[in-house]
């Protein structure tokens, strides 16, 4: 079942952006739990979703 496995990969990972830098991570699920940026080594990430470009401005 390749396309199962596939999936399983894609879920597993998720896709942070570091709220300090502005660089998207990607983080496994696994060690989803204590991320920390690796390019400035903020902590604070926020959750994205790769599929959906959306620009929200809340200023
Ligand atoms: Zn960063």
């Amino acid at each position: 079942m390749k396309n199962n496995f596939l999936n399983k990969i894609q879920q597993s990972e998720i896709m942070y952006k570091c709220l300090n830098c502005g660089r998207e991570v990607k983080v496994e699920l696994k060690t989803a739990k204590k991320i920390i940026c690796p390019y400035c080594g903020y902590r604070i990430l926020r959750k994205t979703r790769p599929k959906v470009v959306r620009k929200v401005y809340s200023d």
